[in-house]
């Protein structure tokens, strides 16, 4: 089993983000490259990426496994303002070339909200810009994830990421699942086997590198968007074990987005991963999360 979660990229970089994965007992992790919501980056420290990669080779972590992010701020659908749609095409040609230099392999990226434009616009509006940004010596691949259908958002179901896919003249690009948004956007994650099936036949299978597992806060269809710890939202432990452990995807990186629970004192938030990985390895739901984060955390 290949899980991870969502770590921070902290001022030693990804050093700090490995140490953080290792405390929760992952083998993998992901990082966004600087702050989700904003495009200030810093620098790749070498020493600290040095640093890093011995350490994950003492741990078992291969880089290869790691995933990055891309950060919310790029849209490659809205094309309103063309010198953000622009932006947003050089930033993420820098974010690629970024997670080079720290050995990434993958980085996931929504593939972006239409605004005022129609969804076809949209669509049409993200391959231009995708295929500015891909060349054949990428070492890198973009994952287009697979969003709930919140607003505008383009991609909530196969196939329009089949048509972003089509579009392209370099296919060198994958997909992200993530569980809460396929339940957000429609899907019956108690029927992820046929989700499969279906996804097979439009884009492939192999196209699917990452899986984000997340419960969700909220009903199937809801188009909402709120990620809920594991076994405490409306998809429930079963299903997404069964994700987790689903035969077909077994060599693919699960990396877990779930909230921080909150304790009494607010900006003491509590990072839920490191029981969460225990549950999902012991194939047992802990009804008792935020009681056992607290003494974990005292
Ligand atoms: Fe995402
Ligand atoms: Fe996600
Ligand atoms: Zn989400």
């Amino acid at each position: 089993m290949i899980i991870g979660s969502h770590v921070s990229f902290g001022k030693e970089q990804i050093y700090n983000a490995t140490k953080e994965a290792i405390s929760y007992g992952a083998n993998t992790f992901m990082i966004y490259t600087g702050a989700p919501q904003n495009t200030v980056r810093s620098e790749i420290n070498i020493e600290y990426l040095n640093k890093a990669k011995e350490l994950m080779k003492e741990n078992n972590i291969d880089i290869n496994n790691v995933i990055a992010h891309a950060p919310y701020i790029i849209n490659l659908a809205n094309k309103s303002k063309i010198e953000s749609w622009y932006f947003s095409i050089n930033f993420l040609k820098k974010e690629i070339k970024r997670c080079e230099v720290l050995g990434i392999k993958y980085i996931v990226l929504h593939p972006g909200s239409h605004v005022s434009h129609t969804k076809e616009e949209g669509i049409q509006n993200i391959i231009d810009a995708l295929n500015l940004v891909i060349s054949d010596n990428d070492k890198c691949m973009i994952l287009l994830e697979t969003m709930a259908g919140k607003g505008s958002e383009v991609g909530s179901n196969i196939l329009e990421l089949k048509e972003i896919i089509e579009g392209l003249k370099i296919k060198n690009i994958g997909i992200c699942l993530d569980t809460c948004h396929l339940n957000d956007s429609g899907i019956d994650i108690a029927n992820f086997d046929n989700y499969l099936e279906e996804f097979d036949k439009i884009i492939g299978i192999d196209k699917i590198k990452c899986v984000h597992v997340n419960d969700s806060k909220n009903a199937i269809s809801s188009h909402k968007d709120r990620h809920e710890n594991i076994g405490y939202g409306t998809i429930g432990f079963t299903n997404l074990i069964n994700v987790i452990n689903n035969p077909k995807l077994k060599d693919i990186p699960k990396i877990l987005e779930t909230p921080y629970v909150s304790s009494k004192d607010k900006d003491k938030d509590m990072p839920p991963y490191k029981l969460e990985i225990e549950m999902i390895r012991n194939n047992k739901f802990n009804p008792n999360l935020k009681e056992d984060l607290i003494k974990l955390y005292k």
